[in-house]
């Protein structure tokens, strides 16, 4: 329908965006592994510091999020300075496309990357470009032959969402190194910490003038309920980034329970491990049921049927069973259901059904 009020080009392109399903009607105990989130629950560090901070509610927030940013960047041995904080990698995602794109201007993501990218350049008014991948990767190949003088901003997850597959640093450094010096590279490393050693491209982003990096608390520091995430880059996309962020973009109890869990260094590592443990013990089983996957860096798997209307008959079934995992036909994937990586019960428990649906038992 048409109104005499519209809004700019491109936003109406924009497909309201479909979040994990949480609850399933006439089921208790749901089992919801349909948004990689971390299921050891919030770090009792942010829980404590969260709860601590209500008597601030009556005033304004840091602006300048100071503190959080010089915990980060202790954490992650990097330049505080180069660091900004976000409402989430989403609003750091947004803020990219309104800085750096807007109408005649094209934004590269690929086949099957994460929504935002592609969502944010409409926003924007930029074009977005979906470049094809090879066997669920990412090809710098392909990304460098997509390049003209109209691409602005090339948006990659590494780890990927919702392949779980991941670009080793050599292709990464040779994407940065080959793309024209004013197309900005971000790397959105929202699994990074699932990746043990993997700085999540912060090396390149402190070498190069053309690389950022993304980075989320919604993930391993299970938060995606607080919604904070940051960037890091050279420092004139940081100054650029700034101009645009909203100067009480994060709230008091945002940014004082994302600092506890950013010094938590034992709550990620000992989510990284059951992470890693539980997700190869997830793949095998599935594979010994006939249902492959690509190796997982991530905290999720993805599961492949034999063709669409399997993966849907399995999706409905785990969903009779009160489990809720991610249809991934919108991701260009449509023969495939994202798992993430429960805790133990509920491997088994989704294993268990998946194998019922299969016809067979374990
Ligand atoms: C979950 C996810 C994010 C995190 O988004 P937040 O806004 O920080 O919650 C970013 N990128 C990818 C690829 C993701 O899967």
């Amino acid at each position: 329908m048409s109104h005499a009020i519209e809004p700019k080009p491109g936003i109406l392109q924009i497909a309201p965006y479909q979040g994990g399903a949480s609850h399933v009607d006439g089921v208790r105990d749901v089992i919801k592994l349909s948004s990689n989130e971390n299921p050891a629950g919030p770090p009792q560090s942010a829980r404590s510091m969260f709860k601590k901070a209500e008597h601030l509610l009556n005033r304004y927030p840091s602006t300048d999020h100071a503190s959080l940013r010089a915990a980060i960047g202790e954490v992650h041995d990097l330049d505080p300075e180069r660091i900004i904080c976000g409402a989430g990698s989403d609003e750091l995602i947004h803020m990219l496309c309104t800085a750096y794109t807007g109408p005649g201007t094209e934004v590269i993501y690929t086949e099957h990357g994460f929504a935002m990218y592609r969502l944010s350049a409409l926003a924007s008014g930029a074009t977005p470009v979906e470049v094809p991948e090879h066997e669920r990767k990412v090809d710098v190949d392909r990304i460098l032959d997509a390049v003209n003088f109209r691409t602005r901003l090339v948006f990659i997850a590494n780890p990927a969402n919702p392949t779980g597959t991941m670009l080793g640093s050599n292709e990464i450094g040779r994407l940065a190194a080959e793309l024209p010096e004013n197309v900005l590279l971000v790397l959105d490393g929202a699994y990074a910490e699932y990746v043990d050693g993997y700085d999540g491209g912060a090396k390149l982003a402190t070498k190069r003038e053309n690389v950022v990096m993304t980075r989320t608390f919604s993930k391993i520091y299970a938060l995606g309920g607080l919604r904070v995430g940051w960037a890091y880059g050279p420092s004139h996309v940081i100054e650029v980034l700034n101009r645009v962020r909203g100067p009480f973009n994060l709230g008091t109890l945002q940014l004082v329970a994302a600092e506890a869990a950013v010094k938590d260094r034992e709550f990620v590592e000992k989510s990284r491990a059951e992470n890693a443990r539980l997700r190869t013990w997830l793949a095998k089983a599935l594979a010994e049921i006939g249902v492959m996957s690509d190796t997982s860096t991530a905290n999720f798997v993805l599961a492949r049927f034999d063709s669409e209307e399997e993966a849907s008959a399995c999706e409905a079934h785990l969903r009779g069973d009160g489990i809720l995992v991610r249809k991934v036909g919108g991701y260009k994937l449509p023969h495939c259901l994202r798992i993430t990586v429960g805790d133990e019960p509920s491997c088994r428990r989704v294993v268990h059904s998946i194998a019922a649906f299969k016809g067979q038992d374990v």
